[in-house]
């Protein structure tokens, strides 16, 4: 089970060698799994969707929140870099959700591995640690929860899957 966190938040799921749900059953929308019903409103216009939570622009605006003003990306990486709990707070948030959309999807298909990749997690340095963390807290006893690991292409990684569904290869 892949996650690609950045602007948006998009999902994949391979098993056994093919994507899922498949190219006629539409995308894998772990972006739009809803995780708050009384959460924020998403860019699909339901509340709560991952999305809403934790993408990249959600955890700027839940750090402007906190700060008052708008916040920058790069403010926010140096804000953890410095243990500033305003950015810690936001990113961790993050972190908790996207671990429990991705428990979630395990419990369904138990996957071997989570994978997560994004521009947004790559450029955060400890990002899928956390997410790592949070998805371990989460197993129940006899079911323990795969492993997390961060995707080999790093902020690319959606960009090439994307490429590779458009050809037909995955
Ligand atoms: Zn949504």
């Amino acid at each position: 089970v892949y996650v690609g966190v950045g602007t948006g938040i998009g999902g994949g799921i391979v098993s056994g060698g093919r994507s899922l749900p498949g190219p006629d059953r539409g995308s894998c929308e772990l972006g739009h799994v809803v995780v708050d019903r009384s959460g924020p409103l998403c860019t699909c216009g339901r509340r709560g969707c991952l999305q809403a939570e934790a993408s990249g622009p959600a955890v700027l605006r839940a750090a402007a929140r906190t700060l008052g003003r708008e916040v920058a990306y790069d403010e926010l990486v140096r804000g953890r870099a410095a243990g500033a709990p305003w950015a810690c707070a936001a990113i961790d948030h993050a972190a908790a959700v996207l671990a429990t959309a991705l428990v979630g999807a395990a419990e369904l298909v138990r996957p071997e591995l989570l994978v997560v990749g994004g521009g947004f997690a790559a450029g955060l340095p400890g990002f899928v640690t956390g997410v790592a963390d949070r998805v371990a807290e989460l197993a129940r006893p006899g079911h323990p929860t795969p492993p997390v690991r961060p995707a080999a292409l790093g902020g690319l990684s959606s960009l090439h899957g994307a490429v590779l569904a458009a050809r037909g290869l995955a």
